[in-house]
């Protein structure tokens, strides 16, 4: 059960100093209007907006890491290329000359680049928007929300929804849209396409899921959180013969990395690795007593 009626209802604004102001989420009872003359519809608003703004960003930001990772890659590792089609095909999509040719690693480093510029070039739209049916992008033009950088929209939306800015509730959803939009086909479609590029795509394969993925024969760690690029890392480290027989000279059978949450699915996608459950069993996890450390 939600703890509070206003929060439920999106009527609480704590947006600047003068508040937290509550305002009545039926008309015509109780407070209409915020200390600034906010009423419910823009309060609503903008904190459905502000949400939509965190969510881009977090989205959003999880990709810049992976793109700065590819931007750094090498064919000696630990950060390099494993899908070379996918990174020419990417490369020729995005318009870059020679990309069936060109040596991998200056693909590469050249495609990262215009990656990074997708986060905060000053002009022009999402280059990922042509993937979308003509209709689709004849829709977005139209209604002006074809998103722009992903940095520019997410700080749009924050300063649109500062106090004593937009206030035009429908004017608030259109641009929490195009934010929204600069994450789904921005920031979210950059984060999956380069880790493919970069950690492989991944193929359907079995694995398994329980907190019974724990062994207590073996040196457990918890891959959690949402840094795919740590993971992979770790995921690396625990191949090593040398960290194995490390593992073994302390008494163990092995290294048992096992995964939560998302960053762990997508260690399942790309390794196999086992689920020991979402964030709901963090704590499950731990209290085994069998976890040597979560990452
Ligand atoms: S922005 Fe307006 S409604 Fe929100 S806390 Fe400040 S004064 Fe109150």
């Amino acid at each position: 059960k939600a703890q509070c009626g206003f929060g439920e209802a999106g009527v609480c604004c704590r947006i600047c100093a003068m508040g937290p102001c509550r305002v009545s989420p039926v008309p015509g009872k109780g407070a209409e209007r915020g200390i600034c003359g906010a009423n419910a519809d823009t309060i609503v608003a903008r904190n459905f907006a502000r949400m939509v703004a965190g969510g881009t960003s977090a989205h959003s930001d999880h990709a810049r890491d992976i793109v700065h990772a590819m931007h750094g890659a090498k064919a000696e590792g630990p950060f390099k290329i494993r899908d070379e089609a996918k990174l020419r095909r990417i490369a020729g999509e995005w318009g870059i000359e020679a990309a069936d040719t060109k040596e991998t690693y200056a693909l590469a480093h050249e495609l990262a680049d215009m990656a990074l510029q997708e986060f905060g070039k000053p002009f022009g739209t999402q280059r990922f928007l042509k993937r979308a049916p003509i209709a689709r992008q004849e829709l977005w033009e139209r209604e002006r929300i074809a998103p722009r950088a992903i940095d520019m929209e997410v700080t749009t939306l924050m300063h649109s929804t500062h106090m004593g800015c937009a206030s035009d509730y429908e004017s608030l959803f259109r641009r929490g849209m195009r934010t929204g939009l600069s994450d789904g086909w921005g920031g979210s479609m950059i984060g999956t396409e380069f880790s493919d590029t970069m950690y492989g795509t991944p193929p359907a394969r079995p694995s398994s899921s329980n907190l019974g993925v724990i062994d207590a024969e073996m040196v457990n760690v918890l891959i959690h959180g949402h840094d795919p690029n740590l993971a992979e890392m770790v995921v690396l480290a625990a191949q090593n013969p040398e960290m194995v027989e490390l593992a073994k000279a302390k008494g163990a059978k092995g290294i048992n990395i096992v995964g939560m949450c998302c960053t762990g699915n997508e260690m399942t996608m790309r390794h196999g690795i086992k689920i020991a459950g979402n964030f709901y069993q963090q704590e499950m996890c731990i209290i085994t007593g069998a976890i040597e450390a979560v990452v």
